[in-house]
């Protein structure tokens, strides 16, 4: 079928708002991070999953491709389009039931941003626990489809353990409604796993329901810094023990990075000086802000004490605890350094001192001007490892990925801890995954997208 009789038909089911070409297609930006104009036949913007429904049946029966766009804020290339490609956005799906205070859920559209539902969930006086810097917009549906993970994994994991019902639809058109509200659910396959964090390529998320928690009574937060890495995984294992379970975030920051966001412009001033080569911004939710305070005081003076941190500054007010994260949210620093090259990889926290030295120490041989941003997750064994070598052509591109992701394979990393795999990283899959695991996705993306309709190629190369 022609492209515009395509379009034609689609428009019959999702109305003359539900569809943009032209103009308003350009007018929009690719992403967070090149924010070229967007390119695409047209967006598509359903109100109900009937109407996605119908609009995929139409484009599997065509062989038209389709690529879901929830909020635009991923980082690998997975919202990419081209002019024979139809978007398909999720943006006036953006609906939220009552949330069920009893049964600590609630049921959302995919195109809801995380933070309406954080801001809801408090309301209540619940906690939806993921969290990330681009709240604002990432939608629901696109973390669950990234797999998204933040900055509490820690404590209450990534996004497929906050999900306990999902609906989506299959390319074909047929919707799987697996919307139960329940935590144990042993009857067969866990089919919702099979969109949480598949990146649109096995389906469009339509809904969730989603796990709340009792909102905790107490937050503390503290900047620590230390002078070797190897003080900073037994400093996590003795906070850990010594904060019972409550230890929520443990993010550690390399002496650049911690200098780019604690030196004009950036807004912050650093709560600890420069020296230090490490630095680690430690946090707890707890029930008792009094008790809390003092428990998490007691247990940084007692890892102090142990001769593994070097120095220490604890917030004692809210606006204190806010500052400190702003520091480590200020991601937008790295537009001093454009262009930049950005990395998510996952490894074994012992083996990630010698991972980082032999990656920066390559990068020196090639580019001694160069610039390597380090900090990350660190609770998560996930480093986000920022690089400038002045050009970014494609042929520095390549070779710094290459770099960055030659020890991970043997250290048992992953090339994307969060972020997915979308066009940028599919080249790389292969280094973290075996041919038998990548042979299975083929499979199932055959069949479950016979006519490879959904977001066509991202995450695996045909
Ligand atoms: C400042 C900043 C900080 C960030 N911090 C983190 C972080 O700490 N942790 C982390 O994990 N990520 C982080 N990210 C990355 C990003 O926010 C996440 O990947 C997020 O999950 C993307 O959500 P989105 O709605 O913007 O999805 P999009 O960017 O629109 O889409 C992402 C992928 O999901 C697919 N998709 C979107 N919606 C659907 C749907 N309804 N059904 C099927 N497929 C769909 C798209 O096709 C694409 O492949 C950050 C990004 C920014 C800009």
């Amino acid at each position: 079928m022609p492209l515009q009789t395509l379009l034609q038909e689609i428009a019959q089911i999702v109305g003359p708002e539900g569809l943009l070409t032209g103009e308003d297609v350009s007018a929009r930006s690719t992403g967070w991070i090149s924010r070229e104009p967007m390119e695409a036949a047209a967006i598509i913007r359903p109100r109900t999953t009937g109407e996605v429904s119908q609009v995929l049946r139409l484009c599997h029966q065509a062989g038209q491709p389709v690529v879901a766009h929830g909020g635009m804020t991923g980082l690998v290339e997975g919202t990419r389009t081209t002019q024979a490609e139809i978007a398909l956005s999720l943006e006036r799906m953006n609906g939220m039931e009552e949330i069920d205070e009893a049964a600590l859920t609630v049921a959302v559209e995919a195109g809801v941003a995380l933070q309406t539902i954080q801001q809801k969930a408090e309301a209540a006086g619940l906690l939806f626990a993921l969290d990330l810097g681009a709240r604002g917009s990432a939608t629901i549906g696109g973390l669950i489809s990234t797999n998204a993970g933040g900055n509490r994994v820690i404590r209450y994991g990534m996004t497929r353990n906050l999900i306990l019902g999902l609906e989506a639809v299959l390319a074909d058109g047929t919707v799987i409604s697996s919307m139960y509200p329940i935590v144990k659910n042993n009857s067969g396959y866990d089919l919702k796993q099979l969109f949480i964090g598949s990146e649109g390529t096995l389906g469009i998320v339509t809904r969730a329901i989603l796990r709340l928690q009792p909102m905790p009574r107490s937050q503390c937060t503290a900047v620590i810094a230390v002078k070797e890495f190897s003080a900073l995984p037994k400093a996590l294992r003795e906070l850990g023990g010594a904060l019972g379970g409550t230890l929520s975030a443990f993010e550690v920051m390399w002496n650049e990075f911690y200098r780019l966001v604690t030196t004009p412009p950036a807004r912050q001033s650093p709560p600890l000086p420069h020296s230090y080569p490490y630095y680690a911004i430690v946090d707890a939710l707890g029930s008792d802000q009094t008790a809390d305070q003092a428990r998490f005081e007691a247990a940084l003076e007692q890892v102090s004490d142990a001769g593994l941190i070097e120095d220490c500054v604890v917030a004692l007010t809210a606006a204190e605890r806010k500052a400190i994260w702003a520091i480590r949210d200020d991601v937008d620093q790295f537009h001093q350094y454009r262009p930049w090259f950005g990395f998510d990889v996952s490894m074994p926290i012992p083996t990630m001192e010698s991972y980082v030295a032999e990656v920066r120490a390559k990068l020196a041989a090639e580019w001694p001007n160069h610039v390597c941003f380090v900090f990350g997750h660190m609770g998560d064994g996930n480093l986000h490892l920022n690089v400038h070598v002045g050009s970014g052509d494609h042929q520095s591109r390549a070779r710094v990925e290459e770099i960055v992701y030659a020890g991970i394979g043997i250290r048992k990393g992953s090339v994307s801890a969060e972020h997915g795999i979308g066009m940028e990283k599919r080249a790389y899959l292969a280094l973290c995954r075996t041919p038998a695991e990548l042979e299975l996705m083929r499979t199932m993306k055959r069949a479950l997208d016979p006519n490879g309709i959904l977001n066509p190629g991202k995450v695996l190369i045909a």
